[in-house]
């Protein structure tokens, strides 16, 4: 027999050790060839002062498993502690958080009988590197950063994974009606990859209208792929407009790590009672079987699930007078599903993994090559307090040497020259300055200039190159410009 696979485990904070007991045993007993490393994480691991909330000794185990099953923690109330989420995320690399989000009617209540959505969300970039400046009295700023490369492999991900699990459609949410340049990046690479894919159906929605039709009829989607922001909001709802937040697992997948989860939290009030429903922990073992190779595992823990929930045992967050037959705690949900390994549901639908299906080889994308980048002018962002003329009037009196001021807006709103008196404006301005005759910028002029506005006294709080690429605006117009 093959060796048993080394996974590391971790019990968590307060329903974890219940559920991840429940979840080794169904997995286990089904034939998962499974060796669980256990490491500590969460309150115990805070309250030793470690703000992580990991020892650093369990690195070690994780870079040699690569396979993370990781029950909920208490997150510590008050600052110095780092999210221990957002650590593993970041350490281990992992850009893909994938979390399938299904119904179970009449079993178990929903507004969505026919809901079956995978949420593929980004989890890297976007405004979740947490690069934020508070830049003058009024305004703040956090920095939103969509990359090509990282785009690149959340959008082929959502796609190899929609073939990989006989998906018909993959849908791509962003607002790049208005964030033209960021998450217009995300839609023209989802645009790009999926050429790759003839044998899946694409379709792009503006994420405003997308959530709202997802709310309202989550059977029109597939696998959706989404930017780190609208995928982080999205994929609660849809959790939870399936039946429960509490029976939803993800995953969250790296090039080389993986980590395995339910979504909810530790849910302290409920701990040590027998009471915690271990579904949502589960699922997320199942989406690990898959990844370790062994699917037909998952397949069998999957079907005894579903005809579990279809007899009517539940535990008490799904309980329904008139559906449910039996309230059961933890341990006894956990016999239960055992105890149906190898039957399939009657009135749901049984679940096959199909991993045989042969995965068509792809032509490799020719690499793009780089475009000719050019510095054209400079934004310049001012703290500064006044009408905008008069800031107008005070910037004609600076020379600005091979540079023209172009225009002031306030908020991205164009208010000099011309603007209109009605615009509200903060104490943060952007003047625009483009070279003379479209020549191309150095960053010596650009510094000279700065030099020039600090002698006139202006409090220049930071600045952005206007740049080209193969000759094409690699920045923003103003509104009203
Ligand atoms: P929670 O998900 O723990 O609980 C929300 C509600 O759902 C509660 O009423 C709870 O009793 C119920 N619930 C959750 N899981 C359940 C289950 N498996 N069975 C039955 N009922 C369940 O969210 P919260 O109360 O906001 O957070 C509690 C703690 O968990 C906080 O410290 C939070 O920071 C942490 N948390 C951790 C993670 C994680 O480790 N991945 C995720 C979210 C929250």
């Amino acid at each position: 027999m093959a060796q048993a696979t080394p996974i590391t485990v971790a019990y968590g904070d307060g329903i974890g050790p219940e559920i991840m007991q429940a979840t080794l045993d169904i997995i286990q007993a089904a034939g998962a060839s499974i060796a669980p490393q256990v490491i500590e994480i969460g309150e115990k691991v805070y309250a030793k002062g470690i703000s992580a909330g990991i020892e650093p000794t369990s690195w070690d185990s994780l870079r040699s498993t690569k396979v993370f099953l990781k029950a909920p923690i208490t997150t510590p109330q008050g600052g110095g502690f780092k999210s221990l989420n957002v650590t593993t995320r970041k350490v281990l690399g992992l850009y893909a958080n994938v979390r399938p989000c299904v119904s179970y009617s009449p079993f178990i209540a929903t507004k969505h009988p026919n809901m079956d959505v995978v949420i593929v969300r980004e989890n890297e970039e976007d405004v979740y590197g947490g690069i934020e400046h508070r830049q003058t009295q009024q305004v703040t700023q956090c920095l939103k950063l969509i990359s090509r490369p990282g785009s690149e492999r959340i959008v082929r991900y959502a796609f190899e994974y929609a073939v990989r699990h006989n998906r018909k459609k993959v849908t791509c949410f962003t607002k790049d009606n208005i964030m033209k340049i960021t998450d217009g990046l995300f839609h023209r690479v989802f645009e790009e990859i999926g050429e790759e894919y003839p044998e899946i159906e694409k379709e792009h929605w503006i994420v405003d209208i997308g959530a709202a039709k997802l709310a309202d009829t989550p059977e029109a989607f597939d696998v959706i792929v989404l930017p780190n922001l609208y995928g982080d909001v999205l994929s609660d709802v849809a959790a939870q407009i399936a039946g429960s937040v509490g029976l939803a697992g993800s995953a969250n997948i790296g090039d080389d790590f993986a980590m395995f989860e339910a979504i909810h939290g530790s849910a302290p009030r409920r701990a040590g009672q027998n009471l915690a429903n271990p579904s949502g922990l589960l699922f997320g073992a199942l989406l690990m079987l898959v990844h370790i190779g062994q699917p037909a595992v998952a397949q069998r823990v999957h079907n005894a699930w579903l005809r579990t929930i279809e007899d009517g045992v539940h535990t008490y967050d799904i309980f329904k007078d008139g559906v449910s037959k039996q309230k059961v705690g933890t341990k006894e949900f956990a016999q239960a599903v055992i105890a149906r390994l190898g039957q399939v549901p009657k009135t749901l639908k049984p679940v096959s993994y199909n991993t045989e299906r042969a995965q068509e080889a792809r032509k490799p994308r020719p690499a793009k090559a780089p475009e000719k980048k050019a510095t054209v002018g400079v934004d310049v962002f001012l703290d500064w307090t006044g009408t905008p003329n008069a800031l107008g009037e005070k910037m004609k009196t600076i020379p600005s040497g091979e540079l023209e001021l172009y225009m002031i807006t306030n908020r991205g709103t164009k208010v000099w020259p011309g603007g209109f008196p009605d615009t509200f404006c903060s104490d943060h301005w952007t003047c625009r300055y483009l070279a003379k005759g479209g020549a191309a910028v150095d960053h010596r002029q650009i510094v000279d200039l700065l030099g020039r506005i600090a002698a006139a006294g202006l409090d220049f709080i930071k600045t952005e190159n206007l740049c080209t690429f193969d000759g094409k605006n690699g920045f923003s117009a103003a509104q009203g410009e």
